[in-house]
């Protein structure tokens, strides 16, 4: 399964037990820095207001007067140039309950966290007014990341990384980081692993909030030896079957967890048969997070658009094997529109109350809970997933 997270590929080098202790660049890189058709840098501005996509939005003169403001939950958010991938974004993180509620506490320090809270109490309070400016906001990113800058198209996904991940390195406090002291500690369980991520790499309430832990099983085809490693996630990549017309969430879901032959090349050692041999590799999440968001691996390595559609769920179950199963509620979509990566329009759908849903596309903001079913959803490229509930009904195996 090659759209396997690469995480567990560095550990498939050994059927040993092992917990890859890593740095937070090396998290990114499986994670959440982009693949390399994203960090190909992109050419110098191809933004032409007059021939694109916005300069119709723009000569729309009556966006907000006609929408009922008082009942809208969120401001609507100026395009800057090509800057949908990031209002789409930002629409549905501010609509993501938990870390709302944190960023605007503004009780961190920290220049991203700041600029963030101060544009999301812009986002609430300017409803009436029908849209904020965010270029505060992305002035400050841009410090940051710069490949940002500028009018092109970027990639929403890759956006939404690194703003968690810069936001997260500002307000990382892990208890006893001691990577000075290299000592390697296998852990013997998921939760032992857990305390350790937690106590040496990260630890920030972005992490309580997003981030879950999956095991990775390898097992001898030749002996029966299992090996099992845990690492976190900060969201689930999913690949898409290709060639099908018609896909189901859950079957992409299924893919990501489905076994993988490693053979030839890549045939792990086998500590018991004391050499290579050709193994299964199995993942699985073993801790689910309180958000799970989710990224439809659409676009193809040259930027390509694949063409299936994927049936998107309300609801998910996440099937944590031995130990339990989690329930998950979608309250917010980043669509795509288009066939490319670089260009397109980005917009999201954003539920409220747990009831009505919003269409947020830069500036307007509509209430479209009468028209929307998941059918609207056919572009989706991010998904936002709460927790519902959490059934233990398994006895703790891992
Ligand atoms: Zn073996």
């Amino acid at each position: 399964m090659a759209s396997s997270p690469t995480t567990s590929s560095s550990s498939s080098s050994s059927l040993s037990s092992s917990y890859q202790y890593r740095t937070r660049s090396s998290y990114d890189l499986n994670n959440y820095r982009p693949s390399s058709y994203l960090s190909s840098s992109y050419s110098s501005s191809t933004y032409s207001p007059k021939s694109s996509y916005l300069a119709s939005k723009f000569s729309d003169s009556c966006l907000d007067s006609k929408i009922p403001s008082e009942k809208l939950p969120v401001a609507g958010l100026s395009n800057l140039g090509n800057t949908c991938y990031m209002n789409s974004v930002l629409q549905a993180l501010f609509a993501t309950k938990p870390f709302r509620d944190y960023i605007m506490a503004h009780h961190e320090n920290g220049q991203l966290y700041s600029a963030l809270s101060r544009l999301f109490k812009e986002m609430s309070s300017s409803i009436r007014h029908g849209h904020v400016n965010p270029s505060q906001f992305r002035s400050t990113f841009i410090q940051l990341e710069s490949k940002f800058n500028g009018c092109e198209q970027q990639d929403a996904q890759e956006f939404l990384s690194y703003v968690i991940n810069d936001l997260h390195d500002e307000l990382n406090k892990p208890k006893s980081r001691s990577r000075s002291n290299n000592t390697m500690i296998e852990p013997k369980s998921a939760q032992e692993a857990w305390s350790i991520y937690r106590s040496r790499y990260d630890d920030s309430k972005l992490v309580d909030i997003f981030v879950g832990q999956y095991a990775s099983v390898i097992k001898c085809s030749y002996c029966g030896n299992e090996s099992t490693c845990w690492d976190p996630f900060w969201d689930l990549p999913l690949p898409v079957p290709r060639n099908r017309n018609r896909i189901d969430i859950d079957e992409c879901i299924a893919e990501f967890t489905a076994a993988e032959i490693l053979d030839g090349n890549e045939q792990p050692f086998c500590s018991r048969c004391k050499q290579h041999r050709r193994s299964t590799k199995r993942l699985s999440i073993v801790r689910s997070p309180k958000i799970l968001v989710i990224h439809l691996k659409k676009f193809s390595n040259n930027g390509y658009k694949l063409s299936s559609d994927i049936n998107v769920n309300q609801q998910i179950r996440i099937d944590n094997g031995s130990t339990t199963m989690a329930t998950y509620e979608l309250y917010g979509c980043v669509c795509h529109h288009g066939y490319l990566s670089r260009s397109g329009h980005y917009t999201a759908y954003c539920q409220y109350d747990q009831q009505r849903w919003y269409h947020c596309d830069d500036q307007k903001v509509r209430d479209c809970t009468n028209s929307f079913s998941m059918a609207t959803l056919k572009d989706s490229y991010v998904l936002f997933y709460r927790q519902q509930q959490l059934d233990h009904h398994y006895s703790s195996r891992l």
